[in-house]
């Protein structure tokens, strides 16, 4: 892939990574090019300058909810780790996209502001976090959300020439386990908090924490849950009773203690992760009517790279 020299002014570049050193699944060929942007300016001017030189682009937060390709990706991987500055604003905080959830729950408790106790114990990025609405049950991150400020693909506002501008909640809309981005990238988010002490805060976190180290495989490979939970039901439920747990295609295996999620036994390729969730899905599809729904971001495998003896 040519690029011209200027890349290098939104921050350092790396060729040929492999992603499964950025995803918390273990899983992953190589990006072709890999940036890691130190600001959300660089961010907006790298994704502008790809989109005007035609090169394909994806964006990787911790990679906690994502199984990347075995043939890794062609173009540009942004990883948001670098941007990772959290600045106090009246009573919420201002935050830049790749700060992680773990350093985000405690900055909150740490000065007092409540709201984000249910995302304590999830990894991944802000920007990641507000993809997916991430959370727990009901409540996501985005209920906390005032104003998000958004790079968007295509063309340019027409008020004021930029590609990113300032989203309400009530524009975006999204919804349970969906931050209803469309293509949009997270540049800074405004969460509304609640000013509380920090010892209360600090108790519901524990308590938060307590269960889900109960409950879920947190110390083992995973992606968190693979699946939505369908409308009144826990996707768990259904593929335990399904009869799914330990259920393995290579080294990708149902947990014995909460269905929903796939482990890493070792060795677990994206090709074996896609085979398990199609059984799962059709094995809960057969035993209970209900087709489940993927919370897993499966990228799709890079297309062979065409030969010039092919025909265009
Ligand atoms: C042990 C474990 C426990 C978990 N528990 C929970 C839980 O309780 N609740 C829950 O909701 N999730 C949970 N998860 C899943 C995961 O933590 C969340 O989905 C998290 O929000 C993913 O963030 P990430 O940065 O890792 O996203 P990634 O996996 O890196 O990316 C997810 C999506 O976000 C997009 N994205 C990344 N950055 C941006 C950006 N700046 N702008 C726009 N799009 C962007 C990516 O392109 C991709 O489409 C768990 C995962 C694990 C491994």
């Amino acid at each position: 892939m040519f690029l011209p020299a200027n890349y290098s002014e939104f921050g350092p570049l790396r060729l040929h990574e492999p992603l499964s050193k950025w995803t918390t699944l273990r899983i992953g060929g190589a990006a072709e090019m890999f940036f890691e942007p130190h600001k959300p300016e660089h961010l907006a001017n790298l994704l502008t300058a790809l989109e005007n030189d035609g090169v394909p682009w994806t964006l990787l937060g911790a990679g906690a909810n994502t199984v990347a390709p075995d043939g890794g990706l062609l173009g540009a991987v942004i990883h948001t780790g670098n941007m990772r500055r959290v600045f106090r604003d009246g009573a919420g905080l201002r935050v830049w996209p790749g700060v992680t959830l773990p350093t985000l729950v405690r900055t909150a408790q740490g000065v007092g502001l409540s709201g984000l106790e249910k995302l304590v114990g999830v990894p991944g990025h802000v920007g990641g976090a507000l993809a997916m609405n991430a959370g727990s049950s009901a409540w996501g991150i985005w209920d906390q959300v005032k104003e998000v400020v958004l790079w968007s693909p295509g063309a340019v506002n027409p008020q004021d020439g930029l590609k990113f501008r300032s989203w309400s909640r009530a524009e975006i809309q999204p919804t349970y386990r969906n931050g209803n981005l469309a293509g949009r990238v997270v540049l800074e988010v405004l969460l509304d908090l609640e000013e509380k002490k920090p010892a209360s805060i600090k108790a519901t976190q524990d308590e938060f924490l307590k269960l889900k180290n109960l409950t879920q495989p947190v110390k083992l490979t995973s992606a968190g849950c693979a699946f939505k939970n369908p409308p009144s039901d826990s996707a768990g439920r259904l593929i335990d009773a399904a009869g799914l747990k330990g259920h393995r295609v290579g080294g990708a295996v149902v947990s014995e203690l909460h269905a929903n999620f796939i482990v890493n036994q070792g060795g677990a390729t994206a090709a074996d992760l896609r085979q398990l969730l199609g059984e799962i899905e059709q094995a809960v599809f057969a035993h209970s009517g209900i087709l489940l729904a993927r919370e897993l971001i499966v990228l799709p495998e890079p297309l062979e790279p065409r030969t010039k003896a092919e025909p265009l």
